[in-house]
């Protein structure tokens, strides 16, 4: 053997270096990765906002076996390991879990990830004409740049709940036969002052209206906005709606379009909310391959953590608590403030979120060495948060140890991850929420490129070494 091959078997067994899924995975495991990559887009294309992702997944959970909790809890003597129950909380949360051999009182496993992406809203006064044109004024949920929303195909979906509380839906933009939404930009040739402001004043936030009509209903005799009441005319004519029924809606604006493959290679896919329904994915499937685990496994997929997680769908809400609760009555016949809280303290838990991936294209704002690749496996996060390690929670070396050995025992491969350089900015995730509960928690997910922007990137690895990755921790005991 030469002096080189030795000095690099001997790096080898010391030094920390992560390797692209794609030069250890065999042809075998690359096959599973395309196929879980094409199920994923199907989903990620239909859950274009946290009501259809909890429509999408109720009804993967109710083929997999999944009975829904109020149905379930009438028989609760059957409350037994291997049973697999969902719980629905206005249509924007789902909580699924799988009950362990032990005691729901010995510690549950949770996972959990969210279904709510940033996005434009549509205002409760959204429509309005303007020289003869018709425009819906939005209000943008969570961080986007808004630079990045003018010109693009976007399509509408939600609900308005008449006052009778009749729910009409309403999903346009998506289907190729359906029109589109744009936000109109400036022509470059009349954009010299705007393209000297900064980019983040350059589209404000009074500027991301829709177009959304053109043509005047002309039989009218005595109206001043023709266009706009043409738009109410249509609308009417088609869901039944008034202008004051926007006032009780949740209409959401996403781009418009499927999620697709990236690349020559087909390596990477492309798409409109991935942060965070690709950990959210991964995560349900996961669970669907849980039969009876040591531990009740749970994956809990969250609405407004990318508004702080406050509101009743938010994982500041005690929905999620609640149903641990319901779980351990229908067990134990008790009702124990007691007895709950100590699950939660016994329990541990991965919050699945993304984080981003070195963008080589700007590399002032990330630590290479400790950023996560794309194609290198899970990210694994000991903390979130910004300058100094603010507003986030930290995992301890134990429980990071823990994970390691569950990681590397199930061969997943991972790869350890923080969000860019220290004092460059940052980001939270809901894993604080959970620690309040005193159980162990820490951050991994899958890094992203474009992340919060319309079309976000992943890589068809990573993908799957989350589904790995969460599989390993819900088996592990
Ligand atoms: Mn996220
Ligand atoms: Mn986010």
């Amino acid at each position: 053997m030469s002096e080189e091959a030795k000095k690099s078997k001997l790096e080898e067994k010391l030094a920390l270096k992560p390797k692209s899924c794609w030069e250890v995975w065999d042809k075998k495991t690359i096959d599973k990765v395309f196929a879980f990559a094409e199920d994923y887009k199907d989903f990620l294309g239909k859950a274009k906002t946290e009501r259809l992702a909890v429509y999408e997944i109720r009804k993967l959970a109710e083929k997999e076996g999944f009975v829904e909790w109020g149905k379930f809890s009438k028989k609760a003597d059957c409350f037994r390991a291997g049973d697999k129950v969902y719980l629905v909380n206005r249509n924007k949360t789902i909580i699924l879990a799988v009950k362990g051999k032990r005691a729901v009182g010995d510690g549950l496993r949770f996972i959990l990830a969210h279904i709510d992406s940033p996005r434009l809203d549509l205002k409760l006064r959204p429509l309005y004409e303007d020289t003869q044109l018709a425009f819906l004024k939005t209000h943008y949920y969570g961080g986007i740049k808004k630079y990045q929303w003018p010109a693009l195909p976007l399509a509408m979906h939600g609900v308005i709940v008449l006052r009778s509380g009749r729910k009409i839906e309403v999903n346009v933009g998506d289907d190729p036969r359906d029109p589109i939404f744009m936000i109109g930009d400036l022509l470059p040739h009349l954009a010299k002052k705007q393209l000297e402001k900064k980019l983040k004043e350059a589209i404000g936030a009074e500027e991301l209206n829709l177009v959304v009509g053109s043509i005047p209903l002309i039989a009218e005799k005595g109206v001043k906005e023709k266009v706009k009441l043409n738009i109410l005319n249509l609308l009417n004519r088609e869901y039944g709606i008034k202008e004051e029924d926007f006032v009780s809606a949740d209409l959401e604006i996403v781009p418009a379009g499927r999620a697709r493959d990236l690349g020559w290679d087909r390596s990477m896919v492309a798409g409109y909310g991935q942060d965070d329904r690709v950990c959210s994915y991964a995560a349900v499937r996961a669970l669907f391959g849980v039969k009876r685990p040591e531990f009740t496994s749970v994956v809990i997929l969250t609405d407004k953590e990318e508004t702080g997680s406050r509101s009743n769908t938010g994982m500041t809400s005690r929905f999620w608590t609640d149903f641990v609760r319901k779980m351990l009555f229908v067990e134990t016949g008790e009702e124990s403030e007691i007895g709950l809280r100590d699950a939660l303290a016994a329990s541990e838990a991965i919050s699945a979120d993304v984080t981003a991936a070195f963008n080589p294209d700007h590399k002032d704002v990330y630590d290479p060495r400790n950023q996560a690749k794309m194609g290198f496996g899970l990210a694994v996060e000991k903390y979130t948060g910004h300058r100094g390690k603010y507003s986030t929670n930290e995992a301890h070396a134990e429980y990071m140890a823990k994970i390691r050995r569950v990681l590397s025992g199930a061969r997943v491969p991972w790869q350890p991850a923080q969000l860019g350089k220290v004092d460059v900015g940052g980001g939270g995730t809901v894993a604080m929420f959970l620690a309040e509960y005193g159980m162990d928690v820490l951050d991994a997910g899958v890094a992203l490129l474009n992340m919060h922007a319309p079309f976000e990137i992943a890589s068809k690895a990573d993908i799957y070494a989350a589904y790995l990755g969460y599989g390993a921790f819900l088996f592990a005991s």
